[in-house]
C-alpha cells in the first residue's frame, strides 16, 4: 500500500510518532493509500523549517517568485492526467470533472497569482502641506494554510499561491480525507525551483494538525476553507492570539428563479449543474432553488425531467455525471438529511435512495439526484448545509418573499439569480446578503474579484489582490518633507 509523507525543509517525511490513516477510493470503499497521521511535533518541524526559510524568500524578488510559481504550475498541467485520476480517485468525483475543472484551476490558480505577484504594490499618499506616505505591504513570516476535501488541489492551492506569491513561507494541511493531490503537488517543488522550508505539508487530522498549526505562535495567519463549525473553532483559538484569519465557511444557497426565466437549454442546464455538480459537495450550489408560482409547475416538470437524466455512476466511466459522495461518514450524513426531510413532511419528487453500482462500485457510496418539495423555508432540510446531491424547490410570490426566504437562513456564501429583468437583477442582487450573486449564471469565475461569504459562511474575502493584502502586513511610512 503506497505511504504518502509530509513535507518539510524540502524532505520526504514519515511522520515522527510513525502513525498513518487509511485513504480511501469512495466509489469502492476501498484503502488505496496511508496518509501520515502526523501530530503537533511534525507541526513544530515544519513552522522551523519555514521559520528558516521566511527570510530568505521574503526578500526573493517578485518575479523570481512568480516564475516558480509558475514552473509548479507546468510541472502539473505536464501531468494532467495522473493528477487528475489521483483527484477522482480520493474523492470519488468524476474522472471528467477532475480533469476539466479540480486540475485546470489548480494550474490556473498558480499561474494567476504568479502574474499577482509581480502586479502586486503599496500605495503611496501626498499631503498638501509637504509630507508623503507610503504603505509597504510585507510578508507575514510563517502563515498556515488549511483546505477541505470537497476541491481539493482546487482549493490547496487557492490558498497556497497567493501566500507564497506575497512572499510569505507555508505550512499547509490538506484535509486528511483527500490528501493525495497535494502529496502529489509536493513531489514537484523541488523541480519548480522552491528552496526548501518555502513550502511544507503536514499531512493529519484537523483536531491535531490543524489545531497545532493554528495554536503554533510561530505562525501569523490563518487562511481556512471548510465548514462553519470548525470555522468558529479556528477563530476562537486565533483570537486568544490575535492572529489573522481568512475563513471560508458552509452556504445554504438560493437560486431564485423569476417567471421572466427563459427556459433555455442552456440556462436549464446550469441551474441543474448548479445543484449537482460534484455531487452537490461544492460549497457554491443552489441547494435551495425558489421558483415563482406562476411558472411553479412548468419549471418543476422541466427541471425534474433534466434531474431524472443525470447519470450516477463509476467516475471512470465517461458517462458518469455524478461520482461518489467523498466518505462512508458523509454518505450517512447526506442519507440522514434525506430521512429528516421526509420526517419534515417534505416529498421527495425524485431520488433520495442510494444507487447501486454494480461491478468494482458495488461498495461504493452513491445517492441519487434527490429533488424536494413542500417544506417550509424554515424546516431544518432548508436551513443547514447537507453538502449533496439534494436540492428544494420552494415556491414565492413576490419579490420581497423571495428576497425573505433567499436571506433567511444563518449562512450568506453566494446565491444565482434567474431573471431578463436588467432593473430587478441589479435591485435585487444588491439586496442579497451573501457574497457573490450570480445572475443568469453559476460559478462563473473571475479570479480578480472578491470571494467569500457573509454571515455564518465566512469572514474575509478570499480572490486578487484581497489575497495578496491578507497575506502581507501594510506598514505605513510617512516622510514630512517640508514645502
Ligand atoms: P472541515 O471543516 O471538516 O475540514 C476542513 C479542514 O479543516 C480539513 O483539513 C480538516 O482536517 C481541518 N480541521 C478540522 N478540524 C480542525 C480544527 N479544529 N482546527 C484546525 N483545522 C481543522 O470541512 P470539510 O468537511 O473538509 O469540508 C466541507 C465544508 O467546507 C463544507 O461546509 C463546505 O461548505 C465548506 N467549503 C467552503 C468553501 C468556501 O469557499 N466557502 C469551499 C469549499 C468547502
Amino acid at each position: 500500500m503506497h505511504a504518502l509523507a509530509n513535507l518539510i525543509d524540502g524532505r520526504s517525511r514519515a511522520p515522527r510518532a510513525g502513525g498513518y490513516l487509511d485513504v480511501v477510493e469512495p466509489a469502492t470503499g476501498q484503502t488505496f493509500a496511508r496518509c501520515p497521521d502526523s501530530d503537533a511535533t511534525d507541526v513544530a518541524d515544519a513552522v522551523a523549517a519555514a521559520a528558516r526559510a521566511a527570510e530568505g524568500w521574503a526578500r526573493t524578488p517578485a518575479d523570481v517568485r512568480a516564475r516558480c510559481l509558475h514552473r509548479l504550475a507546468d510541472a502539473i498541467e505536464a501531468r494532467l492526467e495522473p493528477f487528475a485520476a489521483a483527484e477522482s480517485q480520493d474523492s470519488g468525483k468524476p474522472l471528467a470533472l477532475a480533469r476539466s475543472l479540480d486540475i485546470p484551476r489548480a494550474i490556473a490558480n498558480l499561474r494567476f497569482f504568479a502574474a499577482a505577484a509581480v502586479q502586486f504594490g503599496g500605495e503611496s499618499h501626498a499631503m498638501e502641506h509637504g509630507a508623503i506616505n507610503y504603505t509597504l505591504r510585507l510578508p507575514l513570516g510563517v502563515v498556515g494554510c488549511i483546505s477541505p476535501w470537497n476541491l481539493p488541489l482546487y482549493l490547496f492551492t487557492w490558498k497556497i499561491a497567493p501566500a507564497l506569491a506575497a512572499g510569505n513561507t507555508v505550512v499547509a494541511k490538506p484535509s486528511e480525507v483527500t490528501p493525495y493531490t497535494a502529496w502529489l503537488l509536493g513531489t514537484l517543488l523541488d523541480e519548480a525551483g522552491f528552496p526548501p522550508g518555502v513550502l511544507n505539508i503536514v499531512h493529519g487530522t484537523g483536531p491535531v494538525v490543524g489545531e497545532a498549526i493554528v495554536t503554533h505562535d510561530a505562525v501569523k495567519a490563518i487562511s481556512f476553507t471548510g465548514s462553519t463549525r470548525t470555522g468558529v473553532a479556528i477563530a476562537s483559538a486565533a483570537a486568544q492570539r490575535l492572529k489573522k484569519v481568512s475563513l471560508e465557511l458552509g452556504g445554504k444557497n438560493p437560486a431564485i428563479v423569476f417567471d421572466d426565466f427563459d427556459f433555455s437549454d442552456a440556462s436549464m442546464a446550469t441551474i441543474v449543474r448548479s445543484g449537482f455538480a460534484n455531487q452537490g459537495e461544492i460549497c457554491l450550489c443552489g441547494s435551495r432553488l425558489l421558483v415563482q408560482r406562476t411558472i411553479y409547475e412548468r419549471f418543476r416538470e422541466a427541471y425534474l425531467e433534466r434531474v431524472r437524466a443525470l447519470r450516477v455512476g463509476d467516475p471512470l466511466d465517461a458517462s458518469s455525471q455524478l461520482g461518489a459522495l467523498v466518505s462512508g461518514a458523509h454518505f450517512a450524513k447526506v442519507m440522514g438529511c434525506i430521512d429528516r426531510a421526509r420526517t419534515e413532511g417534505g416529498t421527495i419528487l425524485t431520488g433520495g435512495r442510494r444507487v447501486d453500482v454494480e461491478g468494482r462500485c458495488a461498495a461504493g457510496w452513491f445517492v441519487e439526484p434527490t429533488v424536494i418539495e413542500g417544506l417550509a423555508p424554515h424546516a431544518a432540510t432548508n436551513q443547514e448545509e447537507i453538502f449533496g446531491p439534494v436540492v428544494t424547490l420552494i415556491p414565492f410570490d413576490t419579490e420581497a418573499e423571495a428576497l425573505a426566504i433567499a436571506n433567511g437562513t444563518p449562512y450568506g456564501l453566494a446565491a444565482s439569480v434567474w431573471t431578463r429583468d436588467v432593473a430587478r437583477a441589479h435591485r435585487f442582487g444588491a439586496k442579497l446578503d451573501v457574497g457573490i450573486v450570480w445572475v443568469n449564471c453559476w460559478m462563473l469565475r473571475d479570479l480578480r474579484t472578491p470571494f467569500g461569504g457573509s454571515k455564518q459562511s465566512g469572514v474575509g474575502r478570499e480572490g486578487g489582490f484581497e489575497a495578496m493584502r491578507f497575506f502581507t502586513e501594510a506598514r505605513n511610512i510617512c516622510i514630512d518633507h517640508g514645502q
